[in-house]
C-alpha cells in the first residue's frame, strides 16, 4: 500500500457503520422542520469571497483566519468554500426576490469549511443544519426558534441541554457600549494578548469572547451591554423571555454571550452541553436584522440558528442513544445457474411489491450465503436451489423476530404476499 492518497486532515469520511446515525437525524430534521412550516433551500458550497467578508464581518475569526479561499484559475474570481450558511442563504433570497413583499421560513443542511485545528467536535469540513426566518421582527419568532430546538432535543431523546440567552441591542446601543468598552479595555492594553490588541479598536466586543484564562477577570468586569440597552431592545428581550417561560424552557442570561459572526443584533442564544469538553455549543443563533440590507437587499428583519451536526451526533453517542440501521426485508440466497436466473427476476418482482431485497452475488455455499443473510439483519431469507428453481418455488425462512427459524416452501408468485403478511 505504498503511495496511497489520504483524505485531508479534519475532513472526515462517514463510514457505513456510522451513517445510520446521520440518516436518522436527517430524517428527524425533515419532519421537524416541516412541523414548523420551514421549507428547504439548497445553496452552492462555493460563493464569492466578498460575500463572507461583507456578510460575516471582516474582523471575525472566520474571515481573518478560517476561510478556504482561492482564485478561480480560469477567470481569477476570488472564491471561498462556505464557512457558514446564512450569508449564502441571504444572497440567494435577494437574488431570487424571495423577500419581496413576503416572509420566508427556510432550512438547509450541508457541509461547511473552516480552517481550524481539528479535534473532537471541531473539524475543517463539518455539517450544519441551518434555519432562517425572514420578514418577522417580533420576539415571537425568536422564541419559537428556541422552542423549536427544545423540541428537537426531545425528538432525538437528548437530555441535559442548556440554554444561554443574551441581547446585543441595536447599532446605537452597541456604539455607546463600544465607546465605554474601549475606554475600559485601554486600561488593560499591556495584558491583552495579540488577538485582543488587534481587536481592541476593530471589534472590542470580541475581546470579551476570549478563551484566554488570564483575561477572564478583566472580561467579567467590563462594562456590560445590558446596561446600555434602550426601551425597545429591553422590551424585545422581555418578549422572548416571557414566551420561553410560558413554554417551560429554562435558560441562563449570559451578558457575555456574543457571537463569532458580526451580523447579530438583539436576541442571541446558544444551546450547550457539558458532555463535549471545549466544543460545548451544539446550536447557536440569533437575530440579524441588518444583514439583508448589508448584502444589498431591501431592509428585512431576520432571525435564525445553526446546529453543528457532528457535535449533535457525538452527543447522541455519549448519551447512548441507539440509531438502528435500515436492514433489508429479504436476503435472497441461491445456488446453480437455473436458480440464479430465477433469483434475479424474483428480486425484481419483490422490489416492485415494495420490499427491500439484497440479492446474493458472488456464489459460495448455502452455508456461507446464510451467514451473510444473518449478518445483513434481514428479517427473511428467500432460498432458491436447483429443485425449487425447477418447480418455480422458493423457501421462505424467518431469520429474525417472531417465528424465527421457521421455514416453508411457496410458489414464487405467493412470496411477496407472505413476506408482507409477516
Ligand atoms: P465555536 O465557538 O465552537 O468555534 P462558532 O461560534 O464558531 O463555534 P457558529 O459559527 O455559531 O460556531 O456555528 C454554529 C455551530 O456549528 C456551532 O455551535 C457548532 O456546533 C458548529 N461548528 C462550528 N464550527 C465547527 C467546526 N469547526 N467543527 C464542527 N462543528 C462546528
Ligand atoms: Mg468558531
Amino acid at each position: 500500500m505504498a503511495n496511497t492518497i489520504q483524505g485531508i486532515r479534519g475532513m472526515n469520511d462517514v463510514l457505513p457503520q456510522d451513517s445510520a446515525r446521520w440518516l436518522h437525524v436527517e430524517q428527524v430534521f425533515r419532519d421537524w422542520a416541516a412541523a414548523y412550516g420551514y421549507k428547504n433551500i439548497r445553496m452552492p458550497i462555493v460563493e464569492p469571497t466578498g460575500l463572507f467578508v461583507r456578510g460575516v464581518g471582516e474582523h471575525t475569526d472566520i474571515v481573518e483566519k478560517e476561510m478556504y479561499s482561492f482564485e478561480d484559475s480560469l477567470n481569477g474570481e476570488k472564491l471561498t468554500l462556505r464557512p457558514e450558511g446564512t450569508a449564502g442563504c441571504v444572497r440567494a433570497c435577494i437574488e431570487h426576490a424571495l423577500l419581496y413583499n413576503q416572509t420566508q421560513r427556510l432550512w438547509y443542511i450541508g457541509p461547511m469549511f473552516r480552517h481550524e485545528r481539528p479535534q473532537k467536535g471541531r473539524y475543517r469540513q463539518f455539517h450544519q443544519l441551518g434555519i432562517e426566518a425572514f420578514g418577522f421582527d417580533g420576539p415571537d419568532v425568536d422564541a419559537e426558534l428556541i422552542v423549536m430546538l427544545a423540541d428537537l432535543w426531545q425528538r432525538l431523546g437528548l437530555a441535559g441541554m442548556q440554554l444561554e440567552l443574551n441581547s446585543l441591542g441595536n447599532a446605537d446601543e452597541r456604539a455607546a457600549h463600544r465607546v465605554a468598552l474601549i475606554a475600559y479595555l485601554e486600561k488593560f492594553i499591556d495584558i491583552l494578548d495579540e488577538d485582543g490588541k488587534r481587536r481592541l479598536y476593530t471589534n472590542p466586543l470580541r475581546v470579551l469572547d476570549t478563551k484566554n484564562p488570564a483575561l477572564q477577570k478583566m472580561a467579567e468586569q467590563a462594562p456590560k451591554l445590558s446596561e446600555f440597552l434602550g426601551e425597545e431592545s429591553r422590551l424585545h428581550l422581555a418578549g422572548v423571555r416571557a414566551r420561553l417561560d410560558a413554554a417551560g424552557i429554562s435558560y441562563t442570561l449570559n451578558d457575555r454571550l456574543v457571537r463569532g459572526l458580526d451580523y447579530y443584533n438583539r436576541t442571541v442564544f446558544e444551546w450547550t452541553t457539558t458532555e463535549l469538553g471545549a466544543q460545548a455549543t451544539v446550536a447557536a443563533g440569533g437575530r440579524y436584522d441588518g444583514l439583508v440590507e448589508q448584502l444589498g437587499g431591501k431592509s428585512c428583519p431576520a432571525v435564525g440558528f445553526a446546529i453543528g451536526i457532528e457535535r449533535l451526533l457525538l452527543l447522541l453517542e455519549a448519551q447512548g442513544i441507539a440509531c438502528a440501521g435500515e436492514a433489508a426485508d429479504v436476503y435472497l440466497v441461491h445456488q446453480g445457474d437455473e436458480a440464479a436466473a430465477l433469483a434475479f427476476t424474483t428480486a425484481i418482482t419483490l422490489r416492485k411489491a415494495g420490499l427491500a431485497v439484497v440479492l446474493h452475488a458472488g456464489g459460495g455455499s448455502f452455508k456461507s450465503q446464510f451467514k451473510k443473510a444473518d449478518a445483513s439483519g434481514a428479517r427473511f431469507a428467500v432460498v432458491i436451489g436447483e429443485s425449487e428453481a425447477l418447480a418455480g418455488q422458493a423457501s421462505l425462512k424467518t431469520l429474525t423476530g417472531e417465528g424465527q427459524g421457521e421455514q416453508r416452501t411457496l410458489a414464487i408468485a405467493d412470496l411477496a404476499a407472505a413476506i408482507a403478511a409477516g
